[in-house]
């Protein structure tokens, strides 16, 4: 495999700028150059097209994120753009409702389990903090038991190390819990009885629930008269259309959706059982590009198309082939205790396991440079789309082979870092 002949001179023009203009340099962490190998990893992208991305600098690369995943079909994917495009001829966003409101709403009852009632958002954050508002609302309870990353509001970020801002009256009232840890979570009902308005969960992230863990949590949650609200900003139309509540049969009370479900426009939204979702009739959640149009038409596009392609069967069954290819090639290197590929095919997670948690980072920072170089925009995790074809499959795992040699010339030296051409990538921010 020929390593790219690359430069990165905008990438850095950019960046050098950037740093004096924008705090941390980024809109949003998981983009930046603390998650991509400084030097070597380049910075700004200008142009998708199915899974390739090519940087500012007009270098190639498959795109393994696909913009932090919503992007599910593929960059430029015709049937969307051509719904966007048919939209922005006769407007964007209006003094008046538009009738792809109610047309989506529609849609999203048709195929969300728990869903009889729509508002959209533009974020994640948007949703998760509105179900959280909303079942205070209703419960007349303060607090919150959440499981997972929720976005960038007070109420969660409270838990996080990076909560700098929020205050401590605020910290107290949302507390953690465990994956498939029923007792962290009936601690929690019992420590603060009558106080808890909510669990917000990622309903599943990397690992499988065991011995009925999301049933389990229901009946906990109901039993305590809370409500349950799974967050599927990440699963919602990617690991099923329905999301996790469709996977595993378990229906929530309220669900959050967001990334996959308009192919990367920002809409997200929050749907439930009309019981809770009517209290927004009083709750505040309202916002000037609420019902902005033109990702209302490409969710309807893309949700339309998921259904009618059998996008997702298609995305689990490639992400298996790159899961089994990955771990093969592991295997191979004998390098399975180091470095493994997991969680669920629509969204596998490539782990690096050091001896150290900086260690770890280094091998990851490794086999990313050696990615990078051979064309493969790779971020630790997949979340593969519809055009994440055979050929990019076989030219990722034939980058994985390449990559993975060299990981274990590296680790052979005793001096990893040596083989680094930047600076190794950080830690994620990313509290579960
Ligand atoms: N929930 C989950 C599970 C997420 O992964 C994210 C974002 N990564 C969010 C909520 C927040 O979404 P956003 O960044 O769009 O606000």
């Amino acid at each position: 495999m020929n390593l790219l002949k690359r430069n990165l001179d905008k990438s850095e023009y950019y960046w050098n700028k950037a740093q004096q203009l924008i705090p941390a340099g980024t809109q949003c962490l998981s983009k930046g150059p603390t998650q991509f190998v400084n030097g070597v990893a380049p910075k700004y992208v200008v142009r998708g097209e199915g899974c390739y991305t090519w940087d500012v600098d007009g270098n190639k690369y498959i795109d393994c994120g696909m913009g932090l995943h919503p992007v599910i079909l593929g960059y430029h994917y015709p049937a969307v753009d051509q719904a966007i495009k048919k939209q922005l001829d006769d407007g964007i966003t209006f003094t008046l409702m538009h009738p792809y409101e109610v047309e989506l709403s529609e849609l999203l009852c048709e195929i969300i389990p728990c869903a009889e009632m729509v508002r959209f958002g533009k974020n994640g954050s948007d949703v998760t903090s509105c179900a959280v508002r909303l079942a205070r609302a209703y419960t007349g309870r303060d607090m919150i038991a959440c499981c997972g990353y929720h976005g960038w509001q007070d109420w969660y970020v409270a838990t996080t190390e990076r909560n700098i801002g929020v205050p401590d009256s605020v910290k107290e009232l949302t507390k953690t819990f465990g994956y498939n840890d029923l007792g962290s979570l009936e601690k929690l009902f019992d420590h603060y009885p009558g106080k808890i308005a909510a669990v917000i969960m990622e309903a599943v992230s990397v690992e499988a629930p065991q011995d009925d863990f999301l049933a389990e949590v229901k009946k906990l949650v109901h039993k305590n008269s809370a409500l349950l609200i799974f967050d599927e900003v990440v699963t919602g139309c990617r690991f099923a259309l329905g999301g996790a509540q469709e996977l595993f049969g378990v229906t929530p009370d309220l669900a959050t959706f967001g990334k996959a479900m308009a192919n990367g426009m920002p809409l997200s939204a929050i749907v439930g059982k009309r019981e809770f979702m009517q209290l927004l009739e009083e709750v505040f959640f309202s916002f000037t590009f609420g019902g902005e149009v033109l990702s209302l038409a490409a969710s309807i596009a893309t949700i339309n198309e998921i259904r009618e392609k059998n996008v997702l069967d298609f995305v689990w069954r490639q992400g298996d082939k790159l899961q089994q290819g990955y771990n093969a090639l592991a295997k191979t290197y004998g390098l399975e205790t180091v470095t493994e590929c997991v969680g669920y095919h629509p969204r596998t997670i490539v782990d690096f396991r050091g001896k150290t948690p900086q260690d770890s980072l280094i091998l990851k920072s490794i086999f990313q440079q050696e990615m990078i170089k051979r064309g493969v925009l790779f971020t630790a995790y997949n979340a593969l789309s519809y055009s994440h074809k055979d050929k990019e499959i076989d030219l990722i795992l034939n980058a994985t082979d390449e990559s993975m040699k060299i990981l274990k010339k590296a680790l052979e030296s005793q001096q990893p870092q040596d083989m680094l051409e930047g600076e190794p990538v950080s830690d994620v921010f990313r509290q579960t």
